[in-house]
């Protein structure tokens, strides 16, 4: 029997004050799948990151996690249950060390993983970890984003644009430290512009535009239907 969703969307809704923003945004991500959230400046890719997280002010619709309706739960009861949101800006702590920012973040779901485990995983942040939050290069900064969620103990990571501003080498770990992440067993949504990086990692790819999700292809799909994506991203 196929295992039902780790996360099922349907018909999200979300508004930023009047502003209604998210239409109606349908998506499914599977146990162990790495998916993609693609679509222009605008469409509505972060928003329906912290919609799934209980951040946004106002938001209607489904949201199931492992088939549990949690689309009226608060976030700290969102990530209890095991999802974990890695923002853009990424939420690292300036004037802590390394290892003071992973010390920091409250282990909330069963399966947090200790520093020590967590260095084996990123193996740059342990000969960083005295080394301030201002003084790590982007991509340092962004391993230890992540780095940081994975303390919380969260399966299904949601994460935005990690690969923005940074150059192609870090880039490149990046997507093996996300590798790893996925033979670890986690799940993942990634937002992401780089659509070469998304393409490298992802097994399967949605497409939003206006706040909703427009289109949906499979990685073996995208060859064949490259002009259409290339009409969704505007390249
Ligand atoms: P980007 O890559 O630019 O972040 P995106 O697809 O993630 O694009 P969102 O950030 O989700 O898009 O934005 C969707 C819409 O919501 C846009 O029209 C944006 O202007 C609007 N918006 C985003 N944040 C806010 C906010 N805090 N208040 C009001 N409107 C917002």
């Amino acid at each position: 029997a196929r295992t039902q969703p780790f996360l099922a969307v349907e018909g999200l809704q979300g508004w930023y004050g009047e502003s209604h923003v998210l239409h109606g945004v349908d998506l499914q991500v599977r146990e162990g799948e790495i998916v993609t959230l693609l679509g222009r400046n605008g469409a509505g890719k972060t928003t329906t990151l912290k919609a799934l997280m209980g951040v946004l002010e106002r938001r209607s619709g489904s949201i199931r996690l492992r088939g549990t309706e949690v689309s009226n739960w608060p976030s700290n009861r969102i990530a209890r249950a095991g999802m974990a949101w890695c923002p853009e800006e990424r939420g690292i702590f300036a004037g802590l060390s390394v290892e003071e920012n992973l010390m920091l973040p409250p282990v909330v779901a069963p399966g947090g993983l200790p520093v020590a485990e967590l260095y084996t995983l990123f193996p740059n942040l342990e000969e960083r970890r005295g080394s301030q939050g201002t003084r790590l290069s982007g991509g340092e900064q962004q391993m230890l984003a992540i780095a940081r969620i994975l303390r919380t103990g969260a399966r299904l990571l949601l994460l935005d644009e990690v690969t923005e501003g940074l150059a192609p080498v870090i880039v490149e770990q990046i997507g093996v430290t996300v590798g790893k992440l996925r033979e670890a067993g986690y799940t993942i949504l990634l937002v992401e512009q780089n659509f070469r990086f998304a393409a490298s990692l992802a097994d399967r790819h949605y497409v939003m535009e206006h706040g909703r999700v427009v289109d949906e292809m499979a990685a073996h799909e995208v060859a064949d239907r490259q002009a259409s994506l290339n009409k969704y991203l505007g390249v």
